[in-house]
């Protein structure tokens, strides 16, 4: 606890009963470039706190472990938990999940809230599109006032909800304006973070990765505390990997629990701008692996598959492989996918072309002047519904590109996401997250 920041900082507590997608919210929320300030497993499950920060203002995100009514001695401290928090926060998020309905857990959770004196707002997640819309109305009961959608899953709608998060804030102190909360290591050289289950071979790989290029590599203190990180220069320019700290020795730092391993695998990837996410082969893709690929995306960095022991299989087990990819991991989406085998290096020499492709995407900074030509052409082509439009656009922030559109109406969300289909192709950005913003005029 000593760790904690001594400013203070408005407390927003992600609130709600297990599997409505409160982890995965505070992963998309957090994104990328936040300090974690505190990681608290809590003694029962985890609690986390990070320090996050949206449009230029730092608040302090709670993540508890879930709430459960009159369960077990161990739910009963997770709710004191969740309770404790709540009536600490200045804004509580409460989640529900729009493809179950109201539960009764749902219930009696609201009725908490209700009689908790603080400002709260429901939102209702999973709703990954635009028919799952009318789903949300169902909510209107549970008395906690209009239900917001969003899908923390695929970024649907969060920067509304981050927008609506921080009007409802108490107002910012004078002082506290214009603080940054980035991670520091701007130092221009991009970053690179390996991540997968133990023994998928990310030892391996990166100790190739680095023999193959005979590169001059120099270690310095990573962003958090006893990581280490490797630079090394390519072809491509420098490039820096993060948190090498167990895969440069051969005796392993203990990778210690899977909770610790996960936070420890975010917060490379959070510090970094490229996630190459290794998987084995042999064992297709698992159930961790498509969980770590699910938080990984919700960072918000672009991402490159490595398909890895990949010389072990047979043509069936390959097939079965990319059947599996299909089904598992379809939200990655165009993703680069490289089969490899770390072992042998056979493939390998394909990783950092395709991490020097994604890098430059990612920070891909487009004229004012070309977004808007491509935003009026296609709002000829088609335009948005009921008299709707975006009278102008900018791109408010790389890393990943961010587009900012300033609108007459409420724009429907199928409709930025026909935007955001043209604004990609146009600019090529591939694998690249983008994040749409409206502001109205
Ligand atoms: P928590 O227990 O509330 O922290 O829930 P998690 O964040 O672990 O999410 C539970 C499950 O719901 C996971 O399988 C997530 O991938 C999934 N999930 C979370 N958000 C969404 C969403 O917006 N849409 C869909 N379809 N699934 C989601
Ligand atoms: P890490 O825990 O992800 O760092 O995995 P390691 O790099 O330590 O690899 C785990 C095991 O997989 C070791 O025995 C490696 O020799 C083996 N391994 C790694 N890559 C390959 C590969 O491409 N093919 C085969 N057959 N084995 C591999």
């Amino acid at each position: 606890m000593s760790s904690s920041p001594a400013k203070e900082l408005p407390v927003v507590a992600i609130v709600g009963r297990p599997n409505v997608g409160k982890s995965t919210l505070f992963n998309r929320i957090v994104g990328r470039r936040v300090a974690i300030v505190e990681e608290n497993p809590g003694v029962t499950r985890d609690r986390k706190e990070v320090e996050a920060e949206w449009l230029g203002r730092p608040f302090l995100l709670v993540d508890t472990g879930g709430w459960m009514p009159g369960g077990s001695a161990l739910d009963n401290k997770v709710s004191q938990q969740s309770e404790k928090a709540m009536s600490e926060a200045d804004l509580v998020v409460m989640v529900v999940d729009a493809t179950t309905g109201v539960t009764e857990e749902d219930d009696q959770f609201a009725t908490v809230l209700r009689h908790i004196d603080a400002p709260h707002l429901l939102l209702v997640n999973k709703v990954d599109n635009s028919e799952r819309e009318h789903l949300i109305w169902d909510f209107l009961g549970l008395g906690l006032g209009e239900p917001v959608p969003a899908s923390a899953l695929h970024g649907r709608a969060t920067g509304d909800l981050l927008d609506l998060m921080m009007s409802m804030l108490p107002p910012e102190p004078e002082d506290e304006v214009a603080e940054d909360a980035g991670t520091g290591h701007d130092d221009g050289v991009p970053g690179v973070a390996i991540v997968g289950r133990p023994n998928v071979g990310k030892s391996t790989l990166f100790n190739r990765l680095i023999g193959d290029e005979r590169s001059v590599v120099h270690d310095l203190a990573g962003t958090t505390r006893d990581s280490i990180d490797t630079v090394v220069e390519t072809e491509w320019g420098d490039i820096r990997f993060v948190d090498t700290a167990g895969m440069r020795r051969k005796a392993r730092i203990d990778e210690g629990t899977e909770y610790y391993s996960m936070v420890r695998a975010l917060q490379s990837v959070d510090s970094a701008d490229v996630a190459l996410l290794v998987i084995d082969a042999t064992e297709g893709v698992t159930h961790q692996d498509q969980r770590l690929a699910e938080r990984i995306d919700a960072a918000g960095s672009p991402i490159v598959v490595l398909l890895n022991k990949w010389e072990l299989l047979d043509s069936e087990q390959k097939d079965d492989m990319e059947y599996q990819m299909q089904k598992r991991l379809h939200f990655l989406g165009e993703s680069p996918v490289l089969r490899v085998s770390a072992l042998s290096g056979r493939g390998v020499h394909r990783l950092l072309p395709a991490i020097a492709d994604s890098m430059e995407v990612y920070r891909k900074r487009v004229p004012t002047r070309q977004i808007n030509q491509v935003i009026q052409l296609a709002q000829s082509a088609q335009p948005a519904p009921h008299g709707g439009r975006i009278l102008y656009a900018t791109q408010g922030a790389t890393d990943p590109p961010t587009f900012t559109l300033f609108v007459n109406k409420e724009i429907p969300a199928s409709y930025l996401r026909y935007l955001e289909r043209r604004l990609r192709e146009e600019f090529e950005l591939g694998n690249t997250p983008v994040k749409m913003r409206v502001r109205r005029r």
